[in-house]
């Protein structure tokens, strides 16, 4: 049977998360807002207005190209790609076409497997954002409001050679987009919005196939099912001696299939010139290294080193480096514990996500302090208090804003462990359960668990739970 490969590049949309748009002074989230009321003669094309670029724009983008270790260019140029849509007001797009801000690049993608994929950038640049057309009730309706917001555009070499590989692309460069705060990168929001490149070969070849070019997936799942399918149909086709034509497709996230939409242009229609209303960017070198001076390290560094550095296991380095100020919190948390760090990722992975899920928070919010979570580990190390009331340390101190000791203190939730209190619970527990005694007496072991949790409860929680255990096996005994 002859064996395929994938040719895949991805072609992102990532719209920053700036106060302002790109070239005005309107908001750039207008996310929540009615329709056209996020716009001024600017962003609306109105005759006469003229474009000022927004410094923030060229920071984040700045950011971005040297993360992905591209090579920032001190000089580039915006330029006007012509067409005319409805949601384009002004009849072009402001975009960087030749000379954009960042050429070349990569980024080193772990994959489940353990393997790595290097997948090169092939273009990152600078534009502003279309409008939005939708149908309602047999009208066609225009929204202004996401003109002119600001976007990066990304565009990887044919590198990725799966739709697995593509969804993983993706899920590492949402996480050092939210990493360096460039973007919110939500993708339901179309923060980031992924075109996909497809073509197939068969394996060992080295020609390139006409691909085609999938459009309009909203979500991770989404490209890793639309390529998935386009992968499939081509090889189809190819077997069946079909020719593959550069279509470009749509994908239906409620049927999950794929609708050819219309040929595509060429970049000559686009009749690209140089922006005539605006100056080039020119990045100033001093500027350019305070910019990069105290560049943080960035989520797979941070993975690796804390497989290295801590002992984690890849599987607790991967979701600790998930996002920043949970890989921060770990960190303080280890130092401020001075011991076991995988003792530390338990407590973090089980109990402060947990925490954190339930309330839809990042570490950053939490109300008790990484030297906090520390001091519960400490005061479980102790026995000054037992696992489950640890636990719950974690909330109540979140949610009153006290530290762990003092809640200890107020609460009086120190362990019991004084042996004669703990008799006595358990005299009262067995001389209140006889037939539960007799069958443990008759062989149930397992019932040793159900006392456990009665002397348990009767103590409000606070006995220690192996001095208990020890205790009711010798009562029991008889
Ligand atoms: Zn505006």
């Amino acid at each position: 049977m002859t064996e395929y490969e994938a040719i895949i590049g991805l072609e992102t949309h990532i719209q920053l998360n700036t106060e302002t748009k790109i070239f005005c002074g309107c908001k750039a989230d207008s996310w929540d807002d009615a329709p056209n009321t996020n716009i001024c003669p600017v962003c609306s094309g109105l005759p006469g207005s003229l474009p000022a670029p927004n410094r923030a724009v060229v920071e984040k983008a700045v950011r971005l190209a040297h993360a992905m270790n591209a090579d920032i260019q001190t000089e580039s140029y915006f330029d006007r790609k012509n067409y005319f849509y409805p949601d384009l007001p002004k009849g072009y797009q402001i975009t960087q076409y030749d000379k954009s801000i960042a050429r070349g690049g990569h980024m080193d993608v772990p994959m489940p497997d353990g393997s790595t994929r290097r997948v090169g950038i092939h273009k990152l640049h600078m534009e502003e954002d279309a409008g939005k057309t939708r149908n309602e009730k047999g009208r066609r309706l225009i929204d202004f409001n996401r003109c002119g917001v600001p976007l990066i555009e990304m565009v990887t070499g044919p590198d990725i050679r799966s739709a697995d590989e593509a969804a993983e692309y993706l899920i590492r460069l949402r996480q050092l987009l939210r990493w360096l705060d460039i973007s919110e990168a939500d993708m339901e929001k179309a923060h980031l919005r992924a075109d996909a490149n497809v073509s197939i070969r068969v394996k060992g070849e080295t020609v390139f196939n006409t691909k085609t070019e999938i459009k309009n997936v909203n979500s991770i799942e989404g490209v890793r099912a639309a390529v998935e399918k386009e992968i499939a149909r081509q090889i189809q086709a190819y077997e069946s001696g079909e020719k593959i034509e550069a279509w470009t497709l749509d994908w239906d996230e409620n049927t999950q299939t794929l609708r050819k939409m219309r040929s595509k242009e060429t970049e000559a229609d686009y009749r690209y010139f140089k922006e005539p209303d605006l100056l080039a960017v020119h990045l100033d070198e001093e500027w350019l290294s305070g910019l990069l001076a105290d560049f943080p390290e960035l989520p797979l560094a941070r993975r690796l080193r804390f497989i290295e550095q801590y002992g984690l296991p890849e599987y607790d380095a991967n979701i600790l480096t998930s996002e920043r100020s949970l890989s921060d919190y770990f960190e303080a948390a280890v130092a401020a514990y001075g011991g076991d760090a995988k003792r530390v990722s338990n407590w973090m992975m089980n109990d402060v996500l947990k925490l954190l899920n339930e309330r839809g928070l990042e570490a950053g919010a939490l109300k008790l302090t990484a030297e906090g979570l520390a001091d519960i580990i400490k005061l479980v190390d102790a026995n000054t208090v037992n696992t489950p009331t640890g636990k719950s340390l974690i909330e109540k101190a979140h949610d009153s804003g006290k530290t762990p000791q003092e809640i200890v203190e107020s609460e009086g939730l120190a362990q019991v462990s004084d042996d004669s209190a703990i008799r006595d619970i358990a005299r009262q527990v067995i001389a209140a359960n006889p037939d539960n005694v007799e069958k443990y007496r008759g062989g149930k072991d397992s019932l040793i668990g159900w006392f456990v949790g009665q002397v348990m409860r009767e103590s409000g929680g606070k006995a220690d739970p192996n001095m208990t255990r020890a205790v009711l096996e010798e009562l029991l005994k008889g």
